[in-house]
């Protein structure tokens, strides 16, 4: 077993059932991300529009691909054809956009919910007053070639795991009180957060992730 099938095992025997790990890959090469893949792993994140195109066209088709980075609209026609989920929607016009690509490919394109949680104020992401207007637009229903499946999160980097705790924990709230609002649709449902990267993945499945992003702790620094 090659070194990097080593750490995704080692991590995946450590997740709760139902929890996914999405291998974040961004700015390593293809070789790399191969030996993940003759290991049997089919479930990798990138950041950047043009990498993840470039890594799609030249790795074998049955790869789940993330975009978890910050993705402009003008980008999305990229990335319509294949991209499993897109983690970080967040606008409204964003999510506009992913439905016109995904309808042109006649696809559905899963989604999250990118909402700001860190306490600095570096990290993007909705805030919960912007993440209502969406849940709640009339426009959400005509939008077929989407399918909302809950929040992604990042939090503030730092050392202090009281603060990433709290962070979390924020998240968590809002995606229960979401999901108490009732608005589950054929579009629309409350069934993931993506959240905990290499520092603090163990902390977020306790605090209730249901998908953690883990890059550095697999394939080294960047
Ligand atoms: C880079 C990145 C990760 C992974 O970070 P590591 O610390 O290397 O595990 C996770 N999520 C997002 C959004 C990222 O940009």
């Amino acid at each position: 077993m090659n070194h990097i099938t080593e750490k995704i095992k080692e991590i995946e025997a450590k997740l709760p059932a139902g929890v996914k790990l999405v291998a974040v890959s961004k700015l390593k090469p293809v070789e790399t991300l191969m030996q993940a893949y003759e290991g049997g792993f089919r479930r990798f994140g990138e950041n950047y529009v043009q990498e993840l195109a470039g890594k799609f066209e030249n790795m074998p088709k049955d790869i789940e691909w993330h975009m978890i980075g910050h993705l402009q609209s003008n980008k999305v026609k990229y990335i319509a054809p294949f991209v499993s989920m897109i983690h970080s929607v967040d606008s409204f016009k964003l999510l506009v956009e992913i439905n016109k690509q995904a309808a042109k490919n006649d696809r559905v394109i899963d989604c999250l919910l990118q909402v700001h949680i860190a306490e600095e104020d570096t990290k993007t992401g909705m805030s919960e007053e912007e993440l209502l207007e969406i849940i709640n637009a009339d426009q959400l229903k005509s939008l077929k070639n989407v399918r909302i499946l809950g929040l992604m999160g990042m939090s503030t980097f730092t050392d202090d795991l009281y603060q990433v705790r709290r962070e979390f924990k924020s998240l968590k709230k809002i995606f229960d009180d979401v999901k108490s609002m009732g608005k589950a649709s054929d579009n629309f449902s409350m069934n993931e957060i993506s959240m905990g990267m290499s520092g603090d993945w163990p902390l977020a499945i306790e605090e209730g992730s249901t998908m953690v992003r883990v890059g550095s702790a697999i394939f080294g620094s960047r």
